[in-house]
């Protein structure tokens, strides 16, 4: 069973990568960012307590979102392994992963970061704003607290993943199917 974490700022391309890479090694898919959204459109209460945060662009608090994940986890006793997305992005998310998956008697495999410049970043949410119809992306004022608050909450989960040995960061800047070539590169040696 192969678990990995892609990580890498807002923008750097987990959600396009993770798509093409739970098919190339068939893992099961979760983005968190991609299960409040859809709580959002189902007018859930998950969602509207979300969706507050989301606005602002801070983090969801851990207890929810960690709850969430596990529940994604749980709802698929079949997946061969998973590739999360957007999760984990705090310490405690990190901690929390690694208690599921011993739950699970099974293991994190690999942090694989895309690396992409922060002025690119900007750049490729505003782009994805004009297309996606996500509010978040549309404003440029939310998309640079989206990546203060990765600075200020999430970076420093890289060398969680270090002490572990388990981080290979990956150039993100490219044609897309550069930089899948790249990741595969990558989880082809785990
Ligand atoms: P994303 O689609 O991954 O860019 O996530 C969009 C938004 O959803 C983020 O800006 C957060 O507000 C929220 N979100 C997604 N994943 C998490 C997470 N693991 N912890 C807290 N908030 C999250």
């Amino acid at each position: 069973m192969k678990n990995i974490v892609l990580f890498g700022p807002p923008g750097a391309g987990k959600g396009t990568q993770a798509q093409i890479l739970k098919d190339e090694f068939n893992l099961v898919h979760i983005s968190t960012g991609d299960v409040f959204r859809k709580n959002i459109k189902d007018q859930t209460p998950l969602g509207a307590m979300a969706k507050s945060y989301m606005d602002q662009g801070h983090l969801v608090p851990d207890e929810v979102t960690i709850n969430m994940l596990a529940a994604e986890v749980e709802a698929r006793p079949d997946a061969q392994g998973f590739i999360f997305d957007g999760f984990p992005r705090t310490e405690a998310q990190a901690q929390a992963l690694e208690a599921l998956m011993a739950d699970k008697k099974t293991q994190i495999n690999a942090m694989v970061a895309l690396e992409v410049a922060d002025e690119l970043l900007v750049e490729r949410l505003l782009e994805r704003g004009k297309a996606s119809g996500r509010a978040d992306d549309a404003n440029e004022t939310v998309v640079r607290e989206r990546i203060a608050e990765y600075y200020r909450k999430t970076d420093v989960l890289k060398r969680f993943y270090q002490a572990q040995d388990k981080y290979h960061g990956v150039d993100g800047v490219g044609a897309i199917d550069q930089i899948t070539q790249r990741l595969v590169q990558v989880l082809n040696t785990l």
